[in-house]
Formats: structure tokens, sequence, C-alpha cells
């Protein structure tokens, strides 16, 4: 995991896209609502959707932004703990206590129990990750919650639950009650990845389902084919279809289920030979990389090595060289030797901080024109400052707070995921 950066990282973008999008975060605060990819159905504490609004100073503070959250920070010290993604600005990231990817974000906050509020500069179903691993005693703020993911919007608890009711049909299967048959073998687990809704987690944790992360996603099929016949993924269907065919899964039986199609598009036929159904989501960062970026990467950098998120496309992952994780690429980079060129099919801020760290190597993005994560970015210092000077006078803005019994039930299913070993 990377930990604490504290120093302001001098950028180089050079042959990699730009991290800015032509509009700034404001745009994006729909007052009273959220932004589009915002996990909207996901209510604040007290059941309603009502986010913070930020004050006009907060957008007119240009430099002095960061006196002010330097400040807040200080006189919070040991209380605070903030936490930064990957995949977030480097204007937000020099603040962050820990950075990671959201699952190594969550623990390290239990690392600080002595901090009374986890401000976590990511995204909402990462908030409520966190909310959900934290004790009792620690809050978690999410400084825009306009901040979400357009990916864990594509499955939505109504769709996924009447998937389940098809599927059940199709099956033969009691949906609130699934029983082994005489292999000792359910028919179908319910597998979410952890980029999705609270809900979602609860959803599996009660359904006998289970989280897998971009890390151990064939982990977690393995222990999901060991007691069903087939697995429900959702929402990323490129991260399904990536893992499964590597395990050697056939891509005709990896159906997609679009929720929009009666079952979900398919006959009872290509279901019932089904063994991986992928939800039909996908991550709108990832899937901008392509065959043709690669092919250009290695005409223009002979000898070039390429490494892509198993977000991406299968084909794009195809004719990388390598595929993983976050924290794979990272290791696949720290392991790689000075004078080397990589290409990476990532997100423009980590590419970014990679080629910072390694100045002896030529890194860049495949994706040569505009790759930021854009409900990322809406966690602009504006926001970090005013929730932390709110900190300071006693006032809680834009807290994340899971209700207790999705909690409870969501828990389930990561415990699931963190017992589940390789073979
Ligand atoms: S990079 Fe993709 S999956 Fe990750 S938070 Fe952004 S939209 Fe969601």
């Amino acid at each position: 995991m990377s930990l604490s950066v504290h120093d302001r990282i001098e950028l180089k973008p050079k042959d990699s896209c730009s991290t800015s999008l032509p509009e700034g975060p404001w745009e994006f605060d729909a007052a009273p609502g959220y932004g589009p990819g915002a996990s909207q159905a996901d209510p604040t504490p007290d059941r309603t959707v009502r986010p913070g609004q930020l004050p006009q100073l907060y957008r007119e503070l240009d430099d002095d932004v960061h006196a002010r959250i330097r400040a807040a920070k200080e006189t919070l010290g040991e209380k605070l703990v903030i936490l930064g993604h990957f995949y977030q600005r480097d204007e937000v990231v020099q603040y962050a206590d820990f950075v990671g990817d959201s699952f190594q974000l969550a623990n390290a906050a239990l690392t600080k129990p002595e901090a009374e509020t986890i401000v976590f500069c990511g995204v909402h179903f990462m908030a409520e990750t966190a909310d959900i691993l934290s004790s009792a005693e620690q809050r978690v703020i999410l400084p825009n919650l306009a901040a979400g993911c357009s990916m864990a919007d594509m499955a939505d608890e109504e769709s996924v639950e009447e998937a389940w009711e098809d599927i059940a049909e199709v099956y033969g299967f009691d949906p609130e009650d699934p029983q082994p048959d005489a292999e000792g073998k359910l028919p179908v687990i319910p597998v979410t990845y952890m980029n999705s809704s609270a809900a979602l987690k609860a959803f599996c944790g009660r359904h006998g389902g289970i989280v897998c992360t971009s890390s151990n996603a064939a982990t977690v099929l393995e222990w999901a084919f060991a007691r069903a016949h087939r697995v429900l993924f959702f929402p990323d269907q490129h991260l399904g279809r990536n893992t499964a065919k590597a395990m050697g899964v056939p891509l005709e039986q990896m159906p997609m289920w679009n929720p929009r199609q009666p079952l979900g598009g398919n006959s009872e036929q290509d279901l019932l030979q089904g063994k991986v159904l992928l939800w039909h989501g996908f991550c709108s960062v990832h899937r901008r990389f392509t065959v043709d970026q690669i092919e250009q990467a290695r005409t223009q950098h002979p000898g070039v090595r390429v490494i892509v998120h198993p977000e991406c496309p299968m084909p794009v992952v195809d004719a990388a060289d390598a595929a993983g994780s976050t924290d794979a690429i990272q290791k696949f980079i720290a392991a790689s030797a000075p004078g080397d060129t990589i290409a990476v099919g990532t997100e423009i801020n980590m590419v970014n901080r990679l080629a910072a760290e390694y100045p002896d190597r030529t890194i860049f993005c495949l994706d040569p024109v505009i790759c930021p994560c854009s409900t990322m970015y809406r966690i602009h210092p504006g926001y970090l400052a005013w929730v932390l000077d709110e900190l300071v006078a006693g006032r809680v803005e834009n807290q994340i707070a899971v209700e207790s019994d999705v909690a409870v039930e969501a828990k389930v299913a990561l415990d699931r995921m963190l017992a589940a070993k390789p073979r």
C-alpha cells in the first residue's frame, strides 16, 4: 500500500491524456440533489437526499484553499484521518494520510481507531464500505456527495432483485431460500464487485453471495464455484468476463444480463448453459481503452510493455502484456528497470503519479485524449477545505452512514471475501 503522501507531486503528462475535465466540479452540484453517477438512490443518514451546499466562498479561494486545509488538518490532529484513492487528483491526494484502492483504504482507516472522523476522498461506494468496516465511534465523510461511480449505479438493488427472481424461475429455485442439490451445490451465487452500493453487498450477504475486488476476483470465483453451479456477477461485465475467461470458462457460457430486457436479453436455453451471468455494467474510464491504442503504443515505442486494468474490455486485456488491479499495476512498474517504457491502461491521475515516482522510466497512459474518473474529480480541494472547516467548527457535513441492517448483511459478504483463500 502507498502511504503518507505529503508532498505535492509534479505531474509529467507528456504523452498522456489530461487530468482535467472541461467543466469544474461546481457544474455537477445539482442543488439539492446528487449529480449523475452519484449513487443517487442511497439515502443520507436521515433518509433524505440532502447534500450540504458548498458556500460560495470555497469556490473562490484559489490557492488560499490549501492554507485552509493545512490549518484545519493541524487543528483536528489525530481525530482526523484523510483517505485518498489512487484515482484522486493530486491537489487533494497531497493531504491524504493513506493512498490506495478502496479496500486498502477502508482497512487503513482501521489502523487509526483514535480518528473519530474519516474523510474519504474517493467516491460514494468507497465511503460506504469504510463506514461498514469502521468502528461505531467513527464517522465517514465524503466531501462532495455528487462523487459517485457510474459503474456502481448501473446495478441498482431493484433491478438485481428482479433479475434474481427471473433467474430463480429459470433454474427452478426459491429466490428467498435456494437449496443445494444432490451434489451439495447451489444453483447460483451472487457475486458483487466492490464497486457497488452497500445495498447490493447486503443482497449478496443475505443470498449466500460474496464481494470481490479486482485483486481477488479469481479467488472469489473459485470460492463461488466450489459452492454453486454458476454465478451472477455484477456490476462490471468486463472484470467478470476477463476473470472467468482466464479461469477457462468459455465465452458461450457467459451470457450478458441486460436489466432492461426480458430474461436479461437471453433465451432460457442460454441461461441454462450459462456459468457466469454477466451484468451489463462497465467503467466509463476503462472502457475507453482500445486495441488500436495498444497497437499505436507498440509502433511508437518499440519494446513498450502494456499493462491494463481488468475493467478494460476483453480484447484490450488480451492485446496487453499484462492485466491487473491498481495494486498489480504498481507492482508491475516497481519491478521494471530504469529505461523501460510502460504504457498503462488505467485512470490518468494514477498513471501520472507513477510516472512522477519513476522518472527514470517512460510511463504513459494509453489514452491520448482524456481519461480521468469524472466522478472522483468532483472532490475539489474546495470541498475538502469546507468539510474540514466545518469539523473544526463542530459541524458534520456530508456524512455517509449506511443503515445498520444493510451494514450487517453487507459485512457478511465482505467477511466471506476476506475468508476466501486461493487454492
Ligand atoms: S474509475 Fe470507473 S469504476 Fe472507478 S470510481 Fe471511476 S467510474 Fe467508478
